[in-house]
């Protein structure tokens, strides 16, 4: 089997060994080490873990806010200069390029729960959705023919290289530890992208395993109101499925959905704009012209305005 592929019909063979814990998987685990072992070294402490948990929130709403609803699903538009922002932002998190990240969740939401999903926890179980997926050598490459309205842009290309990934991460963890040495780094870098990591994975396992189905899409897209606290909106995944353009996951008030509430706020200011919202006879699961929403991929509209 070749180290490095596309996603192709049919999905990656059987799990081994080596997704888990083969080369591609180390520094993975690596990370999770130094975290424990920080921990024990420098002691428990509550505030190591309010800084922990700020290093969190502000990188979670990059991995949703940017990675998912804007370069995944487009679903605003905002500057060239700020869409590198959100780029650097999202890849602080450790969890590749941007356009890594996008080609493969679009491929998800193409084939949800089928034999060629990236991460079917109905199909291939829950660590494989979890961490296999992410971990092993079958998904590693980026499938630029799905993200062909990223690839325009170099700076994203660049940023997307296997060489450069992880810089934006790496530059978060030196400045960390310029301002508050082992500590801080300790805290607000290492467990918290542990803890970041296992955050966002729960939307590709748990969000397809428990939860309410309000919507009757074709995969096992669960809506649940604990991971969409715990990952600023995403664990109103049902809804998102069901229309995947809308910015707001959250289709009620009561539906927390904090990543949305910020980029609100960033359309008051003028950050981004052409913010897009599910109809209401989608909300309503009625019948209409718009259904679904676009997953996104294609060249037919420009992403950002100086492009
Ligand atoms: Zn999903
Ligand atoms: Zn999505």
């Amino acid at each position: 089997m070749a180290l490095t592929r596309v996603p192709t019909p049919g999905g990656p063979g059987p799990a081994t060994w080596r997704t888990y814990f083969g080369p591609t998987a180390l520094p993975f685990w690596a990370v999770h080490v130094l975290a424990i072992a920080g921990v024990v070294w420098l002691g428990l402490s509550w505030t190591g873990l309010l800084v922990a948990g700020i290093s969190y929130f502000i990188r979670m709403f990059f991995v949703t806010g940017a990675y998912h609803r804007y370069f995944s699903h487009r679903t605003f538009k905002t500057s060239r200069a700020f869409q590198f922002f959100l780029a650097l932002g999202a890849q602080t998190s450790a969890q590749k390029g941007v356009m890594w990240w996008s080609s493969h969740h679009r491929w998800h939401h193409k084939y949800s729960d089928q034999p060629p999903d990236v991460h079917s926890a109905k199909l291939r179980g829950f660590w494989y959705s979890h961490v296999g997926w992410f971990l092993g050598p079958d998904w590693s490459r980026t499938d630029e023919s799905r993200v062909s309205d990223l690839a325009r842009f170099p700076e994203l290309r660049l940023l997307n290289r296997p060489s450069l990934q992880l810089m934006p991460a790496l530059a978060s963890l030196v400045v960390l530890w310029l301002i508050g040495g082992a500590w801080l780094a300790l805290w607000g870098g290492f467990v918290a992208t542990v803890l970041l990591w296992h955050g966002t994975f729960t939307i590709n396992s748990l969000s397809h395993m428990f939860g309410s189905r309000k919507y009757a899409t074709s995969d096992d897209s669960r809506n649940n109101w604990l991971l969409a606290l715990l990952t600023m909106g995403e664990g109103w995944h049902n809804n998102h499925h069901h229309y995947q353009s809308s910015c707001n996951q959250g289709f009620h008030w009561w539906q927390i959905d904090v990543t949305y509430y910020i980029l609100k706020g960033f359309e008051k200011v003028g950050l981004i704009w052409d913010v897009r919202r599910a109809p209401a006879h989608v909300i309503e699961g009625r019948p209409g012209d718009d259904v679904g929403g676009d997953v996104g991929g294609d060249d037919k509209a420009a992403l950002v305005k100086a492009a």
